[in-house]
């Protein structure tokens, strides 16, 4: 069996054309990716290039609380298993393109780790960033952080930069799992920054209505509340680039509430903050 080091060099040539040395279209690396996994018999979980947001490579996890599930059962957004009414967490709208993703993910951890090698490949090699972990689902099994999740993202990252001969950052992911601070600090000195969801602290990011943000700043002047650029200003996490950086900032991001289930969420999150 490849280890991740060995996945993550034979993956930086096939990202690029033979002839001229120059990097293939993201898709074009992602099929390569998904060729290689599946002549190695390697499992991958879902991956692809981002969404009109993001702009920026991503895998994806299974949602939901259990041994197939990858979410922690205190998440706010999360429902049951019909998928309706409830949290309105945006991963769970049966049907939805990010929800068939994450119902086809697995939660074996080599499974994340392959991918995860794929796409902070492809997001350094294209576009010089961090790419966006974890698009769906969270970091455990069974409803305990998963260690061996953790160890391997940690190796995963430290072969994408000794085969890119980079110690550049390779990732960044949200958690709803209240990860023990020498994980988070682990992950980061790997290059994976890791932001808390929903918690009104440095570092974190939050889903509130941004119509409303001049009032939460009021009710909270101890934390520095900085709007999300996407849904305003036309940016994109690609050009971006805050949240890889808000622990480093001191800031919590705000997210306005998107997709299906915007109103639902907006609910929620009213009601948490
Ligand atoms: S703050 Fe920037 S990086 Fe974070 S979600 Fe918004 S656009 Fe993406």
């Amino acid at each position: 069996m490849k280890d991740f080091a060995e996945i993550a060099r034979d993956l930086v040539p096939l990202f690029h054309v033979a002839r001229t040395g120059k990097p293939r279209s993201v898709k074009g690396c992602f099929d390569k990716a998904r060729a290689y996994f599946r002549e190695h018999g390697l499992a991958f979980n879902p991956m692809g290039c981002g969404n009109k947001k993001t702009g920026l490579p991503g895998w994806y996890r299974p949602t939901g609380c259990g041994e197939n599930g990858s979410c922690p059962s205190d998440c706010p957004y999360l429902d049951d298993d019909s998928g309706d009414e409830k949290g309105g967490c945006y991963a769970r709208i049966v049907g939805s393109p990010v929800e068939r993703q994450a119902r086809r993910a697995s939660v074996d951890p080599a499974a994340t780790a392959h991918s995860f090698i794929a796409c902070a490949l492809i997001s350094l090699i294209h576009f010089g960033a961090p790419h966006r972990a974890l698009v769906s689902g969270d970091l455990c099994l069974d409803d305990k952080i998963d260690p061996a999740l953790l160890v391997a993202l940690i190796l995963a990252s430290h072969a994408v930069q000794s085969a890119l001969q980079t110690d550049a950052d390779t990732a960044y992911l949200y958690t709803h799992t209240a990860l023990p601070e020498a994980s988070r600090s682990l992950l980061k000195a790997a290059g994976i920054a890791v932001l808390r969801s929903d918690r009104l602290e440095p570092g974190a990011a939050i889903v509130y209505p941004l119509d409303d943000l001049a009032s939460l700043r009021q009710a909270h002047p101890e934390t520095r509340l900085v709007e999300c650029p996407a849904f305003r200003k036309g940016a994109t996490c690609r050009s971006c680039r805050l949240c890889p950086r808000a622990q480093d900032l001191e800031i919590c991001i705000v997210l306005d509430p998107h997709g299906q289930k915007e109103r639902q969420v907006a609910e929620t999150a009213r009601a948490m903050h």
